[in-house]
C-alpha cells in the first residue's frame, strides 16, 4: 500500500466521524459505539501490547489468533509491525530511537506522523524479538500481511446490518475514537499525568487515558515493569484488559500470567516516602535501579 493511500484512507476515517452529525440519534448508537471501540481497545492491548510485545502471559491458540483479528479490526496495521515497534520504543523510551517520543520528534509526529510517514520505522529488523518469534505463526503473519482486511469487513458489515447509522457509529466514530486512545498513550502518557517511579523516561500514568485505553494508561507503572499482566499495579487502577485476561485463566484460555513483583510494590512504597521528606532529589543509587540494573533484590531490608 502506497504512503499517499494509507495517509488518504485515514484521514478519510478520521473525518468521516463528523457524520454522526447527520444521522438520526439514537442511545443504542451510542451502545454500538461503545462496544466496537472497547472490545477493538481489548484486542489492541490483550493481544498486539500484553501478549506479542511483552509476553505477559501465554494463551490458546484460538483465543489468540481471534483477539489478535478483533486488534487487527482497529485499523491500526498488522500485531507484528504495531508489537515490533513498541518493542523499540521500550528499548529507546524517549531517546533517539523511539519511533515515537514528544520530547524527540514534536507532539504530532509522535501522536500521528511516525504512523503515517514511517519511512524511518517502516522495516523492523529480523532480529526484533516480535520478528524472530511470532513470523512463524501462519495466521498472525496473514494478519499482518493483509491488516487492511478486518477493517473492512467491520465497514461492510455494520453497514449491511444497519445501513449508514451503524457504519458511521459501529465503525467511522469508533476507528477515530480508538486511534487516538491508542496514539494518547504515546503522547498524554509520556507529558501529563503522575509519575509513581522515578523511570528514566517520562512515562506517565493517567486515569483519563486508561479508561478510553482500557488500561493502558497507567504508563508510568508499565514503563518501570513492562513484563506484568497489569498496567493497574492497584485494584483502584482501572485496568480491564487485566480484568479480561484474569477471566481467560479462569476458563483455562491463558496461563502463565506474569504478576508485578514484590520488590516493585517495595520500590512504589520507598519513593512514595523518599519524596514525602525530598520531593525531587533521586540518587545515583536510584537511578541505576531505575535503568534496570537491578539492585533491588540486594537492597531489600532483611
Ligand atoms: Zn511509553
Ligand atoms: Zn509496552
Amino acid at each position: 500500500m502506497t504512503k499517499l493511500l494509507t495517509f488518504s484512507i485515514f484521514w478519510v476515517v478520521q473525518a468521516s466521524a463528523v457524520l454522526i452529525f447527520f444521522v438520526p440519534f439514537a442511545w443504542g448508537l451510542v451502545l454500538l459505539w461503545a462496544v466496537s471501540h472497547f472490545l477493538r481497545a481489548i484486542g489492541l492491548t490483550l493481544a498486539y501490547h500484553r501478549y506479542f510485545a511483552h509476553r505477559a502471559f501465554q494463551m490458546n491458540r484460538v483465543a489468540r489468533f481471534a483477539w489478535t483479528l478483533i486488534g487487527t479490526a482497529a485499523m491500526q496495521k498488522g500485531p507484528l509491525w504495531w508489537a515490533g515497534h513498541h518493542v523499540n520504543h521500550h528499548r529507546y523510551s524517549d531517546r533517539d530511537g523511539d519511533p515515537h517520543s514528544p520530547m524527540v520528534s514534536g507532539f504530532y509526529y509522535a501522536h500521528i506522523g511516525w504512523f503515517l510517514n514511517d519511512a524511518r520505522h517502516e522495516r523492523l529488523a529480523a532480529t526484533n524479538p516480535v520478528m524472530r518469534d511470532f513470523s512463524k505463526a501462519p495466521e498472525i503473519v496473514l494478519l499482518d500481511q493483509y491488516f487492511a482486511v478486518p477493517p473492512l469487513i467491520l465497514a461492510a458489515v455494520m453497514y449491511l446490518v444497519g445501513g449508514m447509522p451503524w457504519l458511521i457509529w459501529g465503525f467511522c466514530l469508533p476507528t477515530m475514537t480508538l486511534s487516538h486512545a491508542t496514539f494518547a498513550i504515546n503522547t498524554v502518557n509520556h507529558l501529563w499525568g503522575s509519575r509513581r517511579f522515578d523511570t528514566i523516561d517520562q512515562s506517565r500514568n493517567n486515569a483519563f487515558t486508561a479508561f478510553f485505553a482500557v488500561g493502558e494508561g497507567w504508563h508510568n507503572n508499565h514503563h518501570r515493569y513492562q513484563r506484568a499482566a497489569r498496567n493497574g499495579f492497584y485494584w483502584w487502577e482501572f485496568d480491564p484488559t487485566w480484568y479480561v485476561i484474569r477471566l481467560m485463566a479462569a476458563v483455562g484460555l491463558a496461563w502463565d500470567l506474569q504478576r508485578v513483583p514484590g520488590r516493585i510494590y517495595r520500590e512504589a512504597a520507598a519513593v512514595k516516602a523518599r519524596r514525602a521528606v525530598a520531593p525531587s532529589i533521586v540518587s545515583i543509587l536510584d537511578a541505576e535501579i531505575y535503568q534496570g540494573v537491578d539492585l533491588a533484590d540486594e537492597a531489600e531490608p532483611v
